[in-house]
């Protein structure tokens, strides 16, 4: 049987209505949110029960008190996870969830007569579960709603105050104060390895060549602009190249794209051996590389270009061992002249269309005086 909720809603045609991919999507880390809570739940609520027996031993209380305390620290966690999880909208089950820690908080307090050690550490791990979930909308809404309970059961049950903690409860109180903390402080430090992760990720998807790894066109040209601004107002010098694969086309009908994939690679590999780790290296589109070279004359960098050359003449793809590969390269040294980068990018894209007119397999030179 399907799940509806995981099927989603399907338009007609067989697409998926995207509002379904987001509602899933949130349902997911509604659901994610309301599981990272389970075991802090369970740890705190564990360890908060000896805090709390500490008191209630020393103190004339009905059984009904110790009954629920024990459901509370012990089965509420695990019932308050299945309900988060089951619920049609997990986030807002579990912040009723929180809600409801906050409430049983301000009852034990009063409970126990506001002793003061454990009265705190409640109050202390509440506030900071609550803050650490909702911000400080919820940490205000939960101090509110333990102030509020407590005053309530305070009042009811006229429970007379009993503020002074003994030494035993201080040590019996410890592992609350210990553990709890520790724990959250654990999981936030996870959480922030994830995201520095996801946003490291990101970052590299959003300026790399997936096939490549080298930057990819729009970043490439960022770095370009970067370049020429620099060359404009520290009068630097820097060549820019075009490379392009002649006759790639034939390499993917001869041979697959496969192979062509190859082909590109094998380039990419050589000009990342080949060139200075400073050499800012792009794929410029399909077969196109471009190169930027900082504070290098345009005759190094042919230079350069040569070396890659001598490289190609030796080289054999695996699965075409009969084929060399050639490039076509245009060189533009940056010029004060130029108006902006874009200008700069012309020049080389001129100089690589000379290349290819000349007969390809050659380097040439953008003539700023043509
Ligand atoms: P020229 O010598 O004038 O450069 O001719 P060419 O055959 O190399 O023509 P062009 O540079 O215009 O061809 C680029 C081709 O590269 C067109 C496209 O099908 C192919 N291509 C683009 N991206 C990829 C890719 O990622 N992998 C493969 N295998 N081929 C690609
Ligand atoms: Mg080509």
């Amino acid at each position: 049987m399907i799940d509806e909720r995981s099927s989603g809603r399907w338009l007609p045609g067989g697409m998926m209505d995207s509002s379904t991919y987001l509602d899933e999507d949130r349902h997911h880390s509604a659901r994610r949110f309301a599981r990272r809570l389970y075991i802090p739940r369970i740890i705190g609520l564990a360890t908060g029960f000896f805090c709390v027996s500490s008191v209630l031993v020393m103190q004339p209380v009905s059984g009904w008190w110790w009954l629920l305390l024990v459901a509370y620290c012990f089965i509420w966690p695990h019932f308050a996870w299945q309900t988060a999880d089951r619920a049609s909208d997990p986030a807002r089950a579990e912040i009723r969830n929180l809600m409801a820690d906050s409430i049983m908080g301000g009852v034990w307090i009063a409970v126990m007569g506001l002793n003061a050690l454990p009265s705190a550490l409640i109050l202390a791990m509440l506030c900071m579960n609550n803050v650490g979930c909702g911000g400080l909308k919820l940490f205000l809404g939960g101090l509110g709603i333990i102030v509020l309970s407590c005053v309530l059961t305070l009042g009811l049950l006229h429970i007379p105050l009993n503020l002074q903690t003994m030494p035993s409860q201080v040590w019996i109180c410890l592992p609350f104060l210990l553990i709890y903390p520790a724990y959250f402080g654990l999981v936030s430090y996870r959480t922030a390895l994830k995201l520095s992760e996801h946003k490291r990720r990101l970052m590299l998807m959003s300026t790399r060549d997936g096939m490549t790894g080298v930057y990819n066109r729009r970043h490439w040209e960022h770095l370009l602009h970067g370049e020429y601004d620099n060359c404009q107002r520290y009068q630097r010098s820097a060549t820019l190249l075009l490379i392009d694969i002649d006759h790639f086309k034939s390499i993917n009908d001869s041979f697959g794209h496969d192979v062509g994939d190859e082909a590109i690679l094998a380039i990419t590999e050589h000009l990342q051996l080949t060139l200075r780790i400073t050499d800012v290296i792009g794929r410029f589109g399909g077969d196109e590389f471009g190169v930027i070279m900082s504070g290098t004359s345009q005759e190094s960098a042919i230079q350069a270009m040569a070396r890659v050359r001598e490289y190609l003449e030796e080289f054999r793809l695996p699965h075409a061992p009969h084929i060399s590969l050639h490039i076509s390269v245009g060189v533009a040294e940056f010029d004060q002249s130029m108006m902006n980068y874009r200008e700069w990018l012309k020049a080389a894209d001129v100089a690589l269309y000379k290349a290819k007119n000349l007969g390809r397999s050659r380097t040439e030179v953008y003539d700023i005086a043509a």
